[in-house]
């Protein structure tokens, strides 16, 4: 029961909801449990191979023509054509969470126009030599909302959902957490 002077605590009172973020858009596609991890700011393996080969690839690429923004809780790789629309970049290591990398960017353009900035986007694979463009139309807009709805409802839950396997989990940084 309350007392003279205290009150219950709301929600976020209760469970500091970290914003979201890009990175977590992208971890939630791949795997729920990997989110919650990255919610709790529990850090991966740093050393992984997989993450300082992507961290490189990242840096290297494309880098005459791109400029890193960073936006309020956005973190975005801009690349500005002459006379053309501003296009926001993604570079990622390969396209094998290619869907993933679709809603990190999609995100991105999401919290963009809401802040009255209008976007395009750009994956890029610079491995794969491949480059692939994306557009937020009202359909991928909703699927935005909708993720963002259901990450916050992951990261305000208590504990992580368990591990499962999936074919990611062999070059997850998080792996020996999970399964060691
Ligand atoms: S190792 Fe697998 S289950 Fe664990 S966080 Fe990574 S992808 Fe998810």
């Amino acid at each position: 029961m309350e007392t003279q002077g205290q009150r219950s605590l709301s929600l976020e009172e209760a469970i500091p909801v970290p914003p979201i973020v890009g990175s977590l858009v992208h971890a939630y596609v791949v795997c729920q449990r990997k989110a919650w991890l990255m919610s709790r700011q529990i850090c991966p393996d740093e050393d992984h191979v997989y993450l300082q080969i992507g961290r490189l690839i990242q840096s290297q690429s494309y880098s005459r023509e791109r400029k890193e923004v960073h936006l309020g809780h956005l973190s975005l790789d801009l690349i500005c054509r002459g006379g053309q629309n501003l296009v926001v970049a993604e570079v990622k290591k390969s396209s094998r969470a290619l869907e993933a990398a679709r809603m990190q960017l999609a995100f991105y353009l999401y919290e963009l126009q809401e802040m009255g900035i209008e976007a395009e986007g750009e994956l890029l694979f610079p491995e794969e030599r491949r480059r692939e463009r994306l557009i937020l139309d009202e359909n991928l807009s909703r699927q935005v909302e909708n993720l963002k709805i259901r990450i916050l409802a992951l990261i305000c839950r208590d504990q992580a959902p368990p591990p499962e396997k999936i074919r990611f989990c062999g070059k997850c940084a998080y792996a020996e957490f999970c399964w060691a």
